[in-house]
């Protein structure tokens, strides 16, 4: 008998069309941390809002590299950051204080300019570190700093997760969100985990700690699979004990954004701007951080002549 195509063939022509394409992290370093640079990666910029996806792990599991990153300036972007281990004081120009721990999660937004501060305590941290690019809307606002003590858990078909922003199965982060996103920290039980997928959204699936098979292409621990927006469901397979991915998604900015040292931005003129008011001490603009770390002096902009 011939008929309309069911929903089930349809899943399966649209997953038979899923386009993942995998990148490798970059290790890099931050003020003597190491880290992996997820994002943003060779040909790509933004996954939905998100502009910025660094790992915190160390080379030796077992010997986490300390978190001593002086005041700097931000424009533009929201800050998220996320632990899996240690713990870390972030200090900001709002006056701002707040001791960040494994399942907590700080969001500092920036808009037209804040500064701050990021400290662990002598153990070090293993964690992420992300930034979101504000939207035309807000990023010209008014700085802001949210700390959330617990998120909402949430579990699918072989896995579990907390809600770092925005909202999955109807659950809600209370973050913050100037754009429609997801982030989420997810734990991989059974194999394969299916996990279902908001057809606007564009993704990026970044495993932890082991690796996994995204729709038949295997992810490593610390590389990116990108999934772009239109299909509905995942498939998340791992071999042995599961593994740990961060999921980030979101619908694609529409917004063409430069990034430049700590600052997103739309035009180099803006970047300069907020490259001179920080040299300049300018603190009607980035005002004093209560810590007692010394400031990070911004490089000049490559795009300066310098006489
Ligand atoms: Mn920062």
């Amino acid at each position: 008998m011939s008929g309309p195509l069911d929903e089930r063939d349809s899943r399966w022509l649209n997953e038979a069309q899923i386009g993942i394409d995998v990148k490798q992290g970059r290790s890099t370093d931050v003020v003597g941390t190491h880290v992996t640079r997820v994002l943003p990666t060779k040909g790509r910029r933004t996954i939905g809002a998100w502009c910025f996806v660094d790992l915190i792990i160390p080379p030796d599991a077992d010997d986490p590299d300390p978190l001593e990153i002086g005041p700097h300036p931000h424009i533009g972007l929201s800050t998220v950051t996320w632990l899996f281990q240690g713990e870390a004081l972030h200090s900001d120009s709002l006056g701002t204080e707040q001791v960040i721990r494994p399942g907590q999660l700080n969001l500092m937004t920036a808009g037209h300019g804040i500064a701050h501060a990021e400290l662990s305590t002598p153990g070090g941290v293993i964690g992420a570190q992300m930034w979101v690019a504000q939207p035309e809307a807000t990023r010209h606002g008014e700085p802001a700093f949210e700390h959330h003590e617990s998120l909402p858990a949430v579990a699918g078909d072989g896995w579990e997760g907390q809600i770092l922003i925005g909202s999955y199965g109807g659950a809600e982060s209370p973050a913050r969100a100037d754009t429609r996103l997801i982030g989420m920290d997810m734990r991989l039980r059974s194999s394969p985990a299916h996990l279902q997928l908001e057809g606007s959204f564009e993704y990026g699936v970044v495993p932890i700690d082991n690796p996994v098979k995204v729709n038949d292409h295997i992810v490593e621990a610390g590389w990116l699979g990108l999934i772009d927006a239109g299909p509905e469901e995942l498939l998340l397979e791992t071999q042995g004990g599961g593994a740990r991915v961060m999921l980030v998604g979101g619908e694609p900015l529409g917004e063409r954004i430069q990034m430049w040292w700590n600052f997103v931005g739309r035009t180099k003129e803006e970047m300069t701007d907020a490259w001179r008011a920080w040299q300049a001490h300018d603190t009607d603009r980035f005002g004093p951080v209560p810590t007692r770390l010394a400031r990070l002096d911004a490089p000049p902009p490559p795009w300066i002549r310098q006489d």
